[in-house]
């Protein structure tokens, strides 16, 4: 992409280049082709960055909803504009499709509005007591937040942290990811051309764990906001213990899919073949275990195989392309680890099953039938286009396997009956569930996990709500 913007920092209202920095390289997953090389920061630029924070907390905690609120939808209004341009960037240097990428960027700007909207209404509550005595219940933004979000989702990500965090009256120091760093450069570029003063928003770059354990043992930061997987949010939140800071954590799942013998089977089919293979499986609510009633199993299975094997897999850029590479050569790793371990303990494989030829970071969509239920890919979170079939026979048996792993993020049914519905929505251990559409995530609706998937919600009135701290002041 001849057109990559220029890789820096923001720190304390300035742009930060490498100079005598450390760097490293950002490569296309589609064609491994070098696109740019990343500043990362010192300590002095994260002691720099933290002072900024500081002190534009204080200046942001004390502008008006109103104000935050046209910041924010104004950065939203811009996303949208520029769309085009963002979706580019991060299919360019993470690999989703550039479909896929574009209604990231467009959701990504709900988020930012619907946050705005939000800064509006952090409400508290007056409680009145006898001879003019009362307690005021107030909620006061935390301050300083230190963000870490993923490659997965690189503009959506750091949309929702700084969202939130910025319509609470927080400032925000972001780590995006090394891998795929412009598409967050984007987001904020979006905030600061539409009025956010410097040093409310800033991004950092560096080795994760030097970046993440400076920010959070700092007494500047009250806050600690994570995407990732399971053990990195484990660490992280033994550091912010440390100082007793609150976490949001937004960790990884394994989400189950019942599919029930009175489900529809074209309309499933439609829903869940192009939902596992989003973002080539590296989603955290991507659909994982297939567990499918016997009745349709069969029919399921065959289905489902055959649109997985129609799956046209190449550059995200190009046209008509329906899955992109991995966005690195961990995955693919990963992919040959879990995909033999379950083949070699009994699964077979009914489509892909291994990496595709050429430069680019390819696996090709798989389908596995019956790996033994203490195969690793049924207990560790694929992160890839693997999709894992299971019979069940009973309603029981189905939620058992359901809620049996410790993850806890989303999980998903199909079934024509309402009673099936409601009672499934209600026996799973899921922050999510979705019955008959995979529709889960929305900028009015919080996102979040329960279990080692972690705590805290992102979107909603409740992302904004995570960013505050209760207060009462008592009058006598
Ligand atoms: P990883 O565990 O090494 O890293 C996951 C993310 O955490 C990356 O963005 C990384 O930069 C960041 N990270 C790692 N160590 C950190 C530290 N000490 N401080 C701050 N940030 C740190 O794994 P990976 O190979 O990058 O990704 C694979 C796994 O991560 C997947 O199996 C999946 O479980 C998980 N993941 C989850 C999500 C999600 O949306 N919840 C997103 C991306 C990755």
């Amino acid at each position: 992409m001849s057109d990559y913007p220029q890789l820096a920092m923001y720190i304390d209202g300035e742009w930060v280049g490498a100079g005598q920095r450390r760097v490293r390289q950002v490569v296309n997953p589609a064609t491994g082709a070098v696109l740019g090389e990343l500043p990362f920061a010192d300590i002095a630029d994260l002691d720099r960055a933290l002072d900024a924070a500081a002190r534009a907390f204080k200046l942001w905690r004390a502008t008006p909803a109103e104000e935050r609120c046209r910041v924010l939808k104004g950065a939203a209004d811009r996303m949208r504009q520029r769309a085009d341009q963002i979706a580019r960037i991060a299919t360019t240097e993470q690999g989703k499709t550039f479909a896929e990428a574009k209604v990231e960027t467009m959701a990504s700007a709900a988020w930012l509005e619907f946050a705005g909207e939000e800064a509006k209404r952090t409400y508290g509550r007056v409680l009145v007591r006898p001879a003019g005595i009362r307690h005021l219940v107030v909620k006061e933004p935390i301050g300083v937040i230190a963000a870490f979000s993923p490659w997965n989702f690189p503009i959506g990500n750091p949309a929702r942290k700084f969202g939130g965090a910025l319509a609470a009256g927080c400032a925000c120091i972001l780590m995006p990811p090394e891998e795929a760093p412009n598409s967050a450069l984007e987001v904020l570029r979006a905030l600061l051309d539409a009025g956010l003063p410097p040093g409310v928003a800033q991004i950092v770059f560096g080795v994760p764990d030097e970046v993440s354990t400076h920010l959070i043992r700092s007494p500047i930061t009250r806050k600690v906001s994570f995407t990732g997987s399971v053990p990195v949010g484990k660490h992280l939140m033994k550091l912010a213990a440390e100082g007793m800071k609150r976490t949001t954590m937004e960790l990884g799942g394994h989400a189950p899919v019942l599919v029930f013998d009175d489900a529809d089977l074209e309309k499933t089919l439609g829903i869940v073949v192009p939902q596992k293979f989003r973002n080539a499986g590296q989603v955290c609510v991507s659909p994982t275990r297939f567990y499918v009633q016997e009745g349709i199993y069969d029919a399921f299975v065959k289905g489902f195989t055959e649109r997985t094997q129609a799956l046209k897999v190449g550059d995200g850029l190009e046209q008509g392309i329906q899955m992109g590479p991995m966005a690195n050569p961990r995955r693919i790793t990963a992919m040959q680890t879990l995909v033999p371990d379950a083949i070699k303990a009994g699964a077979k494989v009914l489509a892909g099953g291994e990496a595709m030829d050429g430069d680019g970071f390819f696996w090709r969509p798989t389908v596995l039938d019956r790996p033994p239920i203490d195969s690793r890919i049924m207990n560790e979170e694929p992160f890839g286009p693997v999709a894992m079939m299971t019979p069940f026979a009973t309603f029981d048996e189905a939620i058992e396997q359901a809620n049996r792993l410790p993850y806890g993020l989303a999980a998903f049914a199909h079934t024509n009956s309402a009673k099936r519905a409601a009672l499934v929505g209600d026996a799973i251990e899921a922050g999510m569930v979705g019955v008959n559409t995979n529709a889960i995530a929305a900028a009015d609706s919080p996102f979040l996990g329960v279990k080692e998937s972690g705590h805290g919600a992102e979107d909603g009135p409740e992302g904004v709500e995570d960013c505050m701290v209760t207060k009462v002041i008592a009058q006598g």
